[in-house]
């Protein structure tokens, strides 16, 4: 159904793509995922494809000239799926959209990139932590909403992050969903009041917890033992995978998710940050790279001009981060 560009409008068809794609996670996880190796060496599930199907699909279907990038195409799942790997995403988007559907089509949402005439971006990743996922332990659903290249709006689902961090065997699943000017919230992906959230911008930087990668390679762990000496931040240093770690930032329950580059050539991929992005501003955060340049987004895939992504609870927290990376960095 064609629907108007408002922001309500934006933020309904993002929460149910979110709120399928889960769906489509947890029927994965509830049997064997099979994994698929991509050129890079990193691992894709038939779960990313049918996630970006759906989500694609209720974004084709509402916008269709809205822009969209997202991290998988279906040329890599024709090349691998094979007889069962056809059969699997054909019944895994079946069941989820409750209606039969063909490979072609299923092949077609995966690909659909909009006319391109519309000022809005739709930038998805549809399993954010593939190996979090395959691991069975943190992973997001990343769907954030561009207008002119800038962060507008977003939806982060974490099907498997605790509601409540102090009690991780309590129930899972949570939707962060942010809108420029209109705050952040956070709901129980099963449902509930959804409350709004802010981050813990007073803490001082002796009490400061730092997130980052649970993939060492995905950045350069070093360097931030070494800038949280330099600052003073002695909270800990907290690993989870995905965006789940802007969620906990806009959460209040840490105050600092530092990426640093993994190798001096690496650039972040635009769908690894631009619906994070949005949850920890709207929360209160501030989020640049590791400059404190703001980020560009407006370069196509990825963010060419800046050097690794820095978001903090607050803009005097920004501050002696900013400071320590380079103190610690001075003496790398
Ligand atoms: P995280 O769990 O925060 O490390 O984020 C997972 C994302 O890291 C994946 O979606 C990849 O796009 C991205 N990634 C893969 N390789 C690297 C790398 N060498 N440096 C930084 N990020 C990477
Ligand atoms: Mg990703």
């Amino acid at each position: 159904m064609l629907m108007s560009d408002s922001l309500a409008s934006l933020l309904k068809i993002a929460r149910i793509a979110g709120e399928r794609a889960s769906k489509i996670c947890q029927t994965v996880l509830d049997g064997t995922p099979l994994s698929l190796e991509k050129g890079d060496k990193s691992p894709v599930t038939l779960a990313d494809y049918g996630c970006q199907a759906v989500i694609l699909r209720e974004v084709a279907s509402a916008f269709p000239d809205h822009v969209i990038v997202a991290e998988e195409g279906s040329e890599h799942l024709k090349e691998t799926a094979g007889d069962e790997g056809t059969k699997r995403i054909v019944e895994l988007v079946s069941g989820n959209l409750e209606e039969e559907v063909n490979f072609d089509q299923v092949c077609a949402w995966i690909d659909h990139q909009g006319t391109g005439k519309s000022e809005y971006t739709w930038s998805i990743d549809p399993i954010d932590g593939t190996k979090g996922f395959l691991r069975r332990e943190q992973y997001a659903v990343a769907i954030g909403i561009m207008k002119n290249n800038v962060p507008y709006a977003g939806v982060l689902a974490c099907p498997n992050l605790p509601v409540d961090l102090n009690q991780p065997d309590g129930p899972r699943g949570v939707l962060y969903v942010a809108a420029k000017g209109q705050g952040t919230t956070r709901v129980a992906l099963d449902g509930g009041e959804a409350t709004p959230v802010h981050t813990n911008a007073q803490a001082d930087a002796a009490a400061c917890r730092v997130l980052g990668s649970v993939e060492s390679a995905h950045g350069d762990p070093a360097l931030v033992v070494s800038m949280m000496k330099e600052a003073g931040i002695q909270g800990g240093f907290v690993r989870y995978d995905s965006q789940a770690k802007y969620g906990i930032l806009a959460d209040g329950n840490a105050e600092i998710y530092v990426r640093p580059r993994s190798r001096p050539d690496y650039r972040e991929n635009i769908w690894d940050h631009v619906a994070g992005v949005i949850v920890a501003e709207e929360a209160g955060g501030k989020v640049t790279d590791l400059d404190g340049k703001a980020l560009n987004f407006a370069l196509g895939k990825r963010l060419t001009e800046n050097r690794g992504v820095l978001a903090t609870a607050s803009a005097d927290i920004h501050d002696f981060v900013v400071k320590g990376l380079q103190l610690a960095e001075a003496k790398n």
